[in-house]
């Protein structure tokens, strides 16, 4: 199954990043993320702890913390739950070895004003390959907030097979560049 190997190939790539190249690949990816006015205005934005690879963007969440708009995630069964962030130290190793808000607030999806979504593949259109487990198709479900792909440029193909209910991004951030897609909001 293509979705299978293409999964298989930008993950094994994305894993042999040396630490140099992933630390210096999500500082530009931050900084292009933090330059978004969508960004800078949500009260509430989802992130993530990074894993296998992923673009590492922990360094947002100070400043996050700091305006009470951080939002992780948490995998409870088939579902991700989300928590409003207020401490670090808060976060504990859940499912998949991801750190994971152990207590506080718990916040619906509705109220999320920006989504940032960590990914194995997207493509130009601003679909998504993920681990194969649907989560974040689940929680994206009919969200209105925008909903931005962040992943290093290699990661970005030209078109993606498409399930029914794989829920597309409406911008892709990579360190190289800001890829609008749809919803143009300014
Ligand atoms: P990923 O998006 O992680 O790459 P897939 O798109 O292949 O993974 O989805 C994995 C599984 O999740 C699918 O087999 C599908 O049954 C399930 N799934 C995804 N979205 C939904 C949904 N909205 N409702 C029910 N099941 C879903
Ligand atoms: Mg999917």
């Amino acid at each position: 199954m293509l979705k299978e190997s293409l999964r298989k190939r930008i993950l094994h790539k994305r894993i042999g990043l040396s630490e140099e190249e992933r630390r210096l690949l999500s500082r530009k990816i931050a900084e292009n993320l933090s330059s978004l006015p969508e960004y800078k205005r949500a009260k509430s934005v989802l992130l993530y702890c990074p894993v296998k690879g992923e673009p590492d963007l922990t360094s947002l969440f100070p400043e996050l913390i700091k305006r009470n708009a951080l939002i992780l995630p948490k995998v409870k069964g088939e579902e991700l739950e989300l928590y409003r962030v207020k401490n670090i130290s808060c976060l504990r190793e859940g499912s998949f070895g991801i750190p994971e808000p152990s207590e506080g607030e718990k916040v619906s999806p509705e109220e999320v004003e920006l989504f940032v979504i960590p990914g194995v593949v997207f493509d130009k259109e601003g679909y998504r390959l993920g681990f194969g487990k649907g989560y974040y198709d689940r929680l994206l479900k009919g969200v209105k907030s925008p909903k931005v792909g962040v992943a290093y440029s290699f990661q970005v193909v030209d078109k993606l097979p498409r399930d029914p209910w794989d829920v597309p991004v409406d911008i892709i951030i990579t360190e190289k560049n800001i890829r609008r897609l749809r919803n143009g909001v300014h």
